[in-house]
């Protein structure tokens, strides 16, 4: 059911992995742990095999079947492992462009207006880090009207703090191309549906 329905076949594949491993176009799986909570992403391919070892449990098929000469299988577009694994220690979020626009909602953290792009808060070339307390999402306006000026310097001010977001669903947010599928999985841990402009940043 939904989207569009891929079939994967090949007659002279012997096994699902081959018919996979032909296939140029990655698809990923979001893995939860045993309690639901998401911990991150991985090939289908991965997740399939996750399945068919009995070491996780598909949740959500993404509603493709692959065939092969041996029968067909749904392919997961969330799965959760049957055995609960701790995560020994904070995984930091990845500063990627989508993830920026999700975290400050796709607008302009000067004006308000749609962001188009990335600015440093205290320039590059003035000595400012590339880390999520010094980038925020920006208009074109403002980050060209802004150049390599500082807000005290044009008496700008910021519409809210920039911090790093926390959060296992950031992390995914951050690294994959998100399955809507997986919101429902991802927002009690922080993730906000995807503005239109971060969803096509
Ligand atoms: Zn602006």
């Amino acid at each position: 059911m939904g989207g569009g329905c891929k079939i994967y076949q090949s007659a002279r594949a012997t096994s699902w992995q081959a018919v996979l491993e032909g296939d140029s176009s990655v698809s990923q799986t979001l893995v939860l742990n045993a309690t639901y909570d998401p911990l991150g992403v991985v090939a289908e391919r991965r997740a399939l095999i996750l399945v068919l070892n009995q070491r996780a449990t598909m949740v959500e098929s993404s509603g493709e079947v692959l065939h092969y000469s041996g029968g067909e299988v749904f392919l997961p577009s969330v799965v959760k492992l049957n055995k609960f694994i701790r995560i020994p220690y904070r995984h930091s979020v990845p500063l990627s462009r989508r993830a920026l626009f999700a975290r400050d909602h796709g607008r302009c953290v000067y004006c308000g207006a749609t962001a188009a792009s990335i600015d440093h808060v205290i320039p590059r070339s003035r000595g400012g880090q590339h880390s999520w307390e010094n980038v925020v999402s920006a208009c074109h306006r403002c980050n060209h009207q802004k150049a390599d000026k500082t807000l005290k310097e044009i008496g700008w001010r910021l519409r809210t703090i920039p911090r790093e977001p926390v959060g296992a669903a950031w992390r995914i947010l951050g690294t994959g191309r998100p399955d809507a599928r997986w919101l429902t999985y991802l927002e009690p841990y922080g993730a906000e549906p995807l503005t239109s402009t971060a969803a096509s940043a």
